[in-house]
């Protein structure tokens, strides 16, 4: 079985395609979705979603969450005694998913279409597959969040042509993909954005007013009790969707602060952050080479998009309605399993390919020679970014002296004018017959293939004499046996059992709320979690469940702040 899977900065999940119909996959606390939050207990027990994330709180420091953007890159997270990479902290996010799936179908999950910003470069797209593979999956393809979106959305499925922007607003990320549908063809025309803006940057934002406003110091509080503020914020902005008016509220030591805040005010101070989401807007667009007007549909997808200060910012500046997707949170994953459906041809969903773009330019220096002076190191672009890939481009350049012998071609990537300043990938020597400057004429033929490998091929044309080299833009692959050394090294950890898992997470829930509460709030937690530990360690199932039952209430009617101590 292969399913679809989201695998993002805050939160992931996983969907299938079953029936006829795609099924959002419910994990192991029958929640449809899981916390990308991955931590060690004690005990070298691996936790993953929302136990690691309830751990977490009182654990930091076992605990790593928004390791995606760090993904492809050497960046590593120390977690307890522990070190790991990105791509080691996914892989146990995808194994936990790939576990709950196999649990919730009744059969082996051994593939998966996982899905990435489409702004990702090839090293983080590779150090997904690793992940995939990390987590024994094979990834057979990896989608693009916004082209997954576009897919569940139904783009393209009353068979007419539409072009779109898909705007998506995560939880550590944006990106805006302008796309085209045409007879069953998805066509990614540009892409672009910003891996450093997403919905945290939003929280943050309310944290520093409130940092204001209450007088904390951050420097004189504790980690603990900015987390505990940070979570105050992020729930305050949520709850910006039901009212103008949203309020912080928590106990820092035996201080209560309460701070409530108007939504034209918060607007306001997010007025730098909003501006920031325009840019990336204006360059898909110009690089797609289609105005505002030329667009039928503005889909709003990622968790960020539903504080309506970022609606009404696109409204205002785009001059259209943008469509939010009913479950914005759902619909990449349903666009990765709708993805696996096409990819096994099933019968009942029509197949839309999919093309994607390079991401970068890719060029070369020269000598520039505007007649009355030469300017140097000059870069020459021969495939723009988001040029429609598999792709092939030639350009002539000539010898740049008087009985020049050699002529050699960087093969540069990167935006700059200036080549030094762009990314250099290789390069390749001809020998040209002397003669005076400008007389010799070589082609230069770079060609990017679906796998973004690039070729590029320089030839003389007065001699016909070819020099070729293949650049994988990529470090070496990881050979079997590093693979194997890899996994070895994860083998010590320990995956919680499934079964457990609920048990787990109320008592974690309890030791947090047990915390953040005072006198007798804590009594009654004390006591039915004393009932919980001895009906748990007597394997009395009735009583397990009545207990359980009986916390999870009370730690419920603390935390919907009915109780006057409880810490927001
Ligand atoms: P995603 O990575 O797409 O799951 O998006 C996660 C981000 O969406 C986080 O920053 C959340 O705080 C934010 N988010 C989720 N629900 C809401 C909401 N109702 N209002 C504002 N932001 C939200």
């Amino acid at each position: 079985m292969k399913i679809g899977i989201d695998l993002g900065t805050t939160n992931s999940l996983a969907a299938c395609y079953r029936n006829g119909k795609v099924e959002i996959i419910r994990n192991r606390l029958g929640k449809k979705i899981t916390p990308s939050i991955v931590s060690i207990d004690e005990n070298d027990h691996v936790l993953v979603g929302e136990t690691a994330k309830e751990y977490g709180i009182l654990h930091p420091e076992r605990t790593a969450a928004v390791f995606k953007r760090a993904m492809g890159t050497s960046k590593s997270f120390d977690v307890g005694e522990h070190s790991f990479s990105a791509e080691e902290l996914s892989s146990f996010v995808l194994r936990s998913l790939k576990e709950d799936a196999e649990e919730y179908l009744g059969e082996k999950v051994e593939e998966a279409i996982i899905s990435v910003p489409a702004y990702f470069n090839d090293k983080q797209r590779k150090a997904t597959v690793k992940a995939g593979e990390l987590a024994a999956l094979k990834v057979s393809r990896i989608i693009n969040e916004p082209t997954a979106s576009a897919i569940a959305y139904g783009v393209g499925e009353k068979g007419k042509s539409e072009r779109c922007l898909v705007f998506d607003l995560g939880g550590g990320t944006f990106d805006v993909t302008v796309l085209e549908y045409y007879r069953n063809i998805m066509e990614v025309y540009a892409i672009a954005g910003d891996n450093f803006l997403g919905g945290e940057d939003f929280t943050r934002i309310l944290f520093e007013m409130f940092m204001e406003r209450s007088g904390l110091d951050q420097e004189a509080i504790s980690f603990r009790d900015l987390k505990f503020i940070l979570k105050a914020a992020e729930q305050c902005k949520c709850s910006f969707s039901e009212s103008d008016v949203a309020v912080i509220n928590v106990t820092i030591g035996t201080k209560k602060y309460t701070e409530s805040f108007q939504l034209s005010e918060y607007e306001l101070r997010c007025k730098e952050l909003l501006e920031r989401l325009r840019k990336p807007i204006e360059k898909a667009l110009n690089d797609a080479r289609i105005s505002l007007n030329d667009l039928d549909e503005i889909l709003l997808t990622g968790g960020g998009t539903r504080l309506s200060i970022v609606k009404d910012y696109v409204r205002r500046n785009c001059g259209m309605e943008p469509v939010s997707l009913a479950d914005p949170e759902e619909t990449v994953a349903i666009g990765a399993a709708l993805q696996c459906a096409m990819k096994d041809r099933d019968a009942q969903i029509e197949e839309v390919i999919l093309t994607d773009v390079c991401p970068f330019t890719l060029g070369t220096e020269v000598i520039r020679d505007n007649g009355s002076f030469e300017i140097p190191g000059v870069y020459l672009p021969i495939i723009e970014r988001n040029t429609v890939i598999p792709v092939s481009r030639k350009q002539i350049v000539y010898t740049a002296k008087d009985d020049q012998r050699y002529v050699n071609v960087k093969i540069l990537q990167g935006e700059s004018r200036i080549a030094a300043n762009n990314l250099f990938l290789g390069e390749l020597t001809v020998e040209v017959p002397p003669g005076p400057k400008g007389k010799e004429a070589i082609e230069v033929t770079y060609t990017y293939d679906i796998d973004a490998l690039l070729e590029a091929e320089v030839k003389v044309l007065s001699t016909g004499v070819t020099r070729k080299v293949v650049i994988h833009d990529e470090e070496r692959e990881e050979s079997e046996s590093e693979k194997a050394s890899r996994l070895k090294r994860l083998e010590y950890l320990k995956f919680n059992p499934r079964e457990d898992e609920e048990n787990m997470l109320v008592m974690l829930r309890a030791d947090r709320v047990y915390e953040e509460s005072l006198s007798e709030d804590r009594k009654e937690i004390e006591e039915l979690v004393e009932t919980l530990q001895n009906a748990l360690n007597d394997k009395n199932i009735l009583m397990i469940e009545i207990t359980k039952k009986k916390l999870t209430e009370l730690l419920d009617e603390l935390e919907t702040g009915k109780n006057d101590h409880f810490v927001a």
